[in-house]
């Protein structure tokens, strides 16, 4: 029996990463589950998988939590100190990292210090903080399963290759929600409309990430980091069918790629399962019903942020790191309506050209660059 610690079980990889486990009940257990506001969603979970332990990052729910679980053998807990305590504690094999944002940074170091094998569907860990984490991993002898959908692609298609064989990486992007808004229209861009994610159904941090290719600048870091992939072997194509999950391009011409409907169980259930597969898809894909796979080039004017993040790989060090930070500022003001679409990648820029920048940055150091581009987005938003 495997024992799984979940942080961020009330959000939308969380509540499908359940799935599986209710799935698998003879091969996987629920030792903790963690999340931030949701603590109704959290007692409920915690109830029907037996969490030993919950954790709930915002400390003001502590006693609705408690109270909730109260006739329960599990352990209650509040704070950030004690989500690093549960992706640390002993009770656990592996931890599932569904965090949004930076919080999900400390939380996967600390796993990884302690052995754990980690799925992570928190990119962001991989953006701040790739080189000492990846590091560290395998200092450590620690498997990092990837969650998101294109490495996870990239993954299958790796499976049984030589690294020497790999050309290229080659990133899939549906292009968001606003594939079809001409550029001079951006500027009155509202949250409502670019929530509507045309493929995938996803938080709404990463969905207003997939509208601006900042999701795609990260995922093109978090590669980088996961496959120890020079960024200029990392590509980008616009495929709006989401079929074709990413693929890998080899030294003999040969390309291969992972499809699939979009739905990410079957990512998860790679993570949790592999070598093994689910045996739980209950729809056939059938290939005819997709009759039409389309690819083009990325509009770069339209979409500057993934230019702005190849440029963070090349600098190296903290600079990613303060395109997070102020990234996650911006599109939190954005889902507020206090600032427009456009100012989303102008608190970026800004946030990029007046950061402190530090070259070989640790923990603590990407502490503080991230403090510094959050307090620089919101001089630039005047928030
Ligand atoms: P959601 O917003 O749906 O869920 C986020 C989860 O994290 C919730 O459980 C939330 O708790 C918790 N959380 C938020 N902030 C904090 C915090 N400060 N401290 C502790 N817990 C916190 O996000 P998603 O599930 O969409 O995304 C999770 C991660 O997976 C992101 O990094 C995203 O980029 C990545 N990802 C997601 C995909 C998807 O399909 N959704 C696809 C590929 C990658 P609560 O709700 O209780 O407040
Ligand atoms: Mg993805």
């Amino acid at each position: 029996m495997e024992r799984i610690a979940l942080l961020g079980s009330t959000g939308s990889i969380g509540v499908q990463t359940l799935d599986i486990i209710r799935n698998h009940p003879d091969r996987f257990s629920i030792s903790a589950l963690v999340a931030h506001s949701r603590w109704q969603q959290l007692a409920e979970q915690a109830r029907e998988f037996g969490a030993e332990c919950v954790a709930i990052g915002d400390e003001r729910h502590y006693d609705n939590l408690r109270k909730a679980l109260a006739d329960t053998h599990t352990e209650v807990l509040a704070g950030s100190d004690a989500i690093n305590h549960v992706a640390s504690s002993y009770r656990s094999d592996t931890l599932v990292n569904a965090l949004v944002g930076y919080a999900g940074l400390h939380p996967t170091a600390r796993a990884i210090e302690s052995g754990k094998r980690i799925a992570l569907a928190n990119k962001e860990t991989l953006v701040v903080g790739g080189d000492i984490i990846m590091a560290a991993a395998r200092r450590k002898g620690v498997e990092i399963v990837p969650i998101d959908s294109e490495h996870s692609a990239i993954m299958q298609c790796l499976e049984g290759e030589q690294r020497k064989s790999i050309r290229n990486l080659i990133l899939t992007c549906s292009g968001g929600a606003l594939r079809d808004i001409p550029k001079q229209c951006l500027d009155s861009v509202t949250p409502e409309l670019a929530l509507k994610h045309p493929q995938w159904s996803m938080g709404a941090k990463i969905t207003i990430d997939s509208a601006t290719l900042v999701n795609k600048g990260f995922e093109v870091i978090e590669a980088r980091w996961l496959f120890d992939i020079e960024p200029e072997r990392i590509k980008v194509v616009i495929h709006p069918q989401s079929i074709v999950h990413s693929m890998v391009e080899y030294t003999d011409g040969a390309v291969k790629a992972q499809l699939g409907t979009a739905d990410m169980h079957t990512p998860i259930s790679y993570a949790l399962l592999y070598p093994e597969r689910a045996a739980t898809a209950t729809e056939q894909f059938s290939i005819l019903d997709h009759p039409t796979l389309t690819f083009s080039a990325v509009d770069h004017d339209k979409y500057p942020a993934l230019g702005i993040a190849y440029e963070t790989l090349e600098r190296g060090g903290t600079a990613s790191c303060t395109m997070n930070g102020a990234n996650e500022v911006a599109v939190a003001a954005f889902l507020a309506h206090k600032c427009g679409y456009l100012d989303i990648v102008g608190a970026i820029r800004y946030a990029l050209d007046n950061a402190t920048f530090v070259a070989h940055p640790t923990l603590d150091d990407y502490d503080a660059a991230n403090s510094e581009a959050r307090s620089l987005a919101e001089r630039y938003l005047k928030l």
